[in-house]
C-alpha cells in the first residue's frame, strides 16, 4: 500500500494514518510531526521550519523535499507508506514523483479528505495532541475536565497553529496551494474521495476510507 491523505489541515488525515497503519502495519510518513520534532530538538531544520509554522504558512518546498528524500531512505518505506501532509504543493508532488520513480515505486492511491471550514475550525480548535505519545484527542470527545491522554496519561497541549486566527489563514493556504492537487492526481487516475460529515466519528470516516480505497 502506498498512499497519499490529501486534506485541509484538520480533516483527520492524522487520525486516519493512525487507523490505518495500526490495521495495515504500513509507515506513516507525516512532514508535520518530522518538523515538530525537529522543533522540539532545536535542529538548524526546526528553527529553519518555525517561523513558516507559527504563522501557518507552508515550509518552503527545498527543505520539506529534502527531509521527505531522506525519509523515504529509511527500510520501513518497503513495506508500504501512507504521506500524511505531504505533498502540499504541485512542486512537492513533482519532486515526489521523480523520488519514487527513481526507487522503481510508483502511488496505489491518492485520498481526499473532505470537510467544510466551519467543522475544521470547531475541531482543531478543540484538538489536543498527548506530548507523550503523540495520539491526538479531541476536547469534544473526552469527559469535561480532562487534561491528561486517556491512553498513556500524558500531558495533552495545543498546537500554537490551533489557534482561531492561525487556523482560517491554514484553511487558505490549503485551498490556495495544495488544493490543486487533487485535479493533478485526478488527472492521474489515482484520486479517490470521501466527504466527513459533522455527526461523524473517527471510525465512521474510517470505513469510508477503506471502502473508497477497495480495501
Ligand atoms: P501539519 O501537521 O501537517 O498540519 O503541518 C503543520 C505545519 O508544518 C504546516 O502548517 C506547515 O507550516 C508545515 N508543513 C508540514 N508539511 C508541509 C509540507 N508538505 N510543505 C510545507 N509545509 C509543511
Amino acid at each position: 500500500m502506498r498512499l497519499i491523505l490529501l486534506g485541509a489541515p484538520g480533516s483527520g488525515k492524522g487520525t486516519q494514518a493512525d487507523l490505518l497503519k495500526t490495521k495495515y502495519g504500513v509507515a506513516h510518513i507525516s512532514t508535520g510531526d518530522i518538523l515538530r520534532k525537529n522543533l522540539e530538538a532545536k535542529t538548524e531544520l526546526g528553527l529553519r521550519a518555525k517561523t513558516f509554522m507559527d504563522k501557518g504558512e507552508l515550509v518552503p518546498d527545498a527543505l520539506i523535499i529534502d527531509m521527505v528524500e531522506e525519509r523515504l531512505r529509511v527500510d520501513d518505506v518497503a513495506k508500504g507508506f501512507l504521506m500524511d501532509g505531504f505533498p502540499r504543493t504541485i512542486p512537492q508532488a513533482e519532486a515526489l514523483d521523480s523520488m519514487l520513480s527513481a526507487m522503481g515505486l510508483n502511488l496505489d492511491a491518492v485520498l481526499l479528505i473532505k470537510v467544510a471550514d466551519e467543522l475544521v475550525v470547531r475541531r482543531l480548535t478543540n484538538r489536543r495532541t498527548c506530548r507523550a505519545c503523540g495520539k491526538i484527542s479531541s476536547l469534544l470527545d473526552v469527559p469535561n475536565g480532562t487534561t491528561n491522554c486517556l491512553e498513556c496519561g500524558g500531558e495533552l497541549y495545543q498546537r500554537d497553529d490551533d489557534k482561531e486566527s492561525v487556523i482560517r489563514h491554514r484553511l487558505e493556504v490549503y485551498r490556495e496551494q495544495t488544493e490543486p492537487l487533487a485535479a493533478w492526481y485526478e488527472d492521474k487516475g489515482l484520486l479517490r474521495a470521501v466527504e466527513v460529515q459533522e455527526h461523524y466519528m473517527p471510525e465512521d470516516t474510517f470505513r469510508e476510507t477503506e471502502a473508497a480505497l477497495g480495501l
